[in-house]
């Protein structure tokens, strides 16, 4: 997947759950989107011609020694992430800590469905990729475009949607039928389960 791609995915993974927590309309929650849309396309720093290795001076040296969609698109990595994020004491707030985690493991969730897949367990060697050719999507492809067109689309639609359904009471009344669609649409993207995973592992 392009850059783009990825940090469109990663808002709209974000929103979703900060959706499923019931999460309160702050600065905090924007910050965390904003931090996951602008570290998503990082792991591809592995990849000479990636927009990251372009853009970050000194930055296509290092796909010279990871091979891509290994190390930086592996679990052990995210773990680690995680650990250095939320377990080492380092005091990092809650919206950085988790706008990085939601960005970087978006990253490989997307990538998953990429003919080329993802060395997952990386370093040991199996890729994981989509079970059958016809559900991959490739890099730059007719499927790649739209499917960034749609999550434009649901990001741009669920916020403006859970923006109205915690307005005050007058707006929402001035949106009339409007406030109805919102509170479906918001009840369909709250996913209770999400919300316990991302309570269990502090993501807020
Ligand atoms: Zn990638």
């Amino acid at each position: 997947m392009i850059h783009t791609t990825h940090a469109v995915f990663a808002a709209a993974l974000t929103e979703v759950m900060l959706v499923s927590e019931h999460a309160p309309i702050s600065w905090q929650a924007a910050a965390t989107i904003a931090v996951a849309f602008v570290v998503a396309p990082v792991p591809d720093i592995d990849q000479p011609e990636s927009w990251v290795s372009r853009h970050i001076p000194g930055a296509s040296l290092v796909s010279k020694f990871i091979r891509h969609r290994t190390l930086t698109h592996s679990l052990l990595v995210s773990v680690l992430l995680y650990l250095v994020l939320f377990g080492l004491g380092f005091h990092i707030p809650d919206w950085l800590a988790t706008g990085i985690f939601m960005g970087w493991v978006s990253h490989w969730l997307i990538d998953l469905v990429n003919p080329m897949g993802v060395q997952l367990f990386y370093p040991l060697p199996w890729w994981v990729k989509p079970p059958v050719p016809w559900l991959a999507i490739g890099v730059e492809s007719p499927g790649e475009s739209l499917i960034r067109a749609l999550m434009r689309v649901f990001v741009t639609v669920l916020t403006l949607s859970y923006l109205l359904v915690h307005a005050p009471p007058m707006l929402q009344k001035a949106a009339g039928p409007l406030e109805t669609y919102a509170l479906r649409w918001v009840g369909l993207w709250t996913w209770p389960w999400l919300g316990t995973v991302c309570h269990v592992l502090h993501l807020r």
